[in-house]
């Protein structure tokens, strides 16, 4: 299988902060439409595809398409832009960052500014700086011209584009989750070939990163029985990482299955087999509490659904240079294929005594 690398490119560098995906509905909508039997986007902004929908299980597949980012609090009377964050940023990321400013009328690109290495004081040196301490320079001279362009509320992003690594690696800002809105299109689009039994339901959820909102609000409207969530998952095969708490995981070694209370047993234990049978790579994670991803939103949809996750092993989360594997994404991709095609309506996903 070749992947859409310029799908990936599309989705990747068009940014999307959380309340903010505006942007990248009409790509992923698009791309839905070339396959889907039905596309919608919901009140709250989930984008939905699905296939098959007269079947009588539902199965929903969620990649969420929010990213974390900044947001535009104040500016000062010489023309800075101080921000918070949207979702969990890590402030010893940012500066000397270059960004861009989402206005309503177009992009303003900026700098994260900081003061010179030469004129601190030795306490100050190597000390990482907090959030409010931060200021973007988009080169106004003074506070009205700055005002005139940019407002509170206007959301941020680091400004990078995807590129390539040694070894099928990809690196980007916002893989997670763009990675799993693509994992999504991508089942889709193989899905609408195969002689499925199951209606197949791909939606790109919105702001996951402030509370897994969209996940909450898409699987109410869709009740399904079958819900797989895709994200990113904490890939520990890079230095200072302690594997004796996150467990061992690789780039490049699969996509992680996840075990524990967030995860339906009867699928999980069906996806493993599946992967077994049909020659998948997969790695396996122990969750001993609710995932901080989609699948935790959905699996708790009114009576409950039979949940699992796919994490694609990540480097760096929540960094301007979040790194994956090409070959987990095509895995991913594979499992979540094989596993729609297999699924029955008379199978029975009540955990086992
Ligand atoms: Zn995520």
């Amino acid at each position: 299988m070749t992947l859409d690398m310029d799908l990936l490119k599309k989705l990747v560098e068009t940014p999307s902060p959380s309340g903010f995906e505006g942007r990248i509905r009409g790509i992923v909508r698009e791309e839905m439409a070339k396959v889907a039997q039905k596309v919608k986007v919901d009140l709250h902004g989930n984008i939905m595809g699905v296939i098959n929908p007269q079947a009588p299980m539902r199965v929903m597949m969620a990649g969420h398409c929010d990213e974390i980012g900044l947001m535009v609090k104040y500016i000062d009377d010489n023309g800075f832009v101080y921000f918070s964050a949207i979702g969990g940023v890590d402030p010893g990321v940012l500066d000397g960052q270059r960004v861009s400013i989402l206005t309503k009328e177009g992009p303003i690109q900026g700098v994260i500014g900081k003061k010179p290495i030469h004129l601190m004081e030795d306490d100050e040196r190597g000390k990482p700086l907090k959030i409010h301490q931060l200021w973007i320079d988009i080169g106004a001279s003074k506070g009205e011209d700055a005002k005139a362009l940019v407002s509170p509320g206007d959301p941020v992003v680091i400004d990078v584009c995807l590129v390539s690594l040694l070894n099928d690696l990809v690196v980007a800002r916002g893989l997670d989750d763009r990675i799993g809105t693509f994992v999504v299109l991508e089942v889709l689009k193989r899905a609408v070939q195969l002689p499925l039994k199951v209606a197949l339901y791909a939606v790109a959820t919105v702001q996951e990163e402030l509370g897994l909102r969209g996940a909450r609000t898409s699987a109410f409207s869709i009740d399904p029985q079958v819900g797989i969530a895709i994200d990113v998952g904490f890939a520990t095969d890079y230095p200072d990482v302690d594997k004796k708490r996150v467990g061992e995981i690789k780039l490049g070694a699969g996509p992680i299955l996840h075990r524990g209370a967030n995860i339906n047993p009867v699928l999980s234990n069906f996806m493993e087999e599946k992967a077994k049978e049909k020659d998948i790579l997969f790695q396996l994670a122990g969750e001993p509490r609710a995932t901080g991803t989609d699948a935790n939103a959905i699996q708790i949809t009114r009576g409950g659904v039979a949940t699992a996750l796919v994490s694609v092993p990540n480097r760096y989360m929540h960094t301007p240079v979040e790194v994956v594997s090409l070959k987990d994404v095509e895995r991913a991709i594979d499992l979540i294929v094989e596993t729609v095609a297999s699924l029955d309506p008379q199978m029975d996903f009540t955990p086992l005594e």
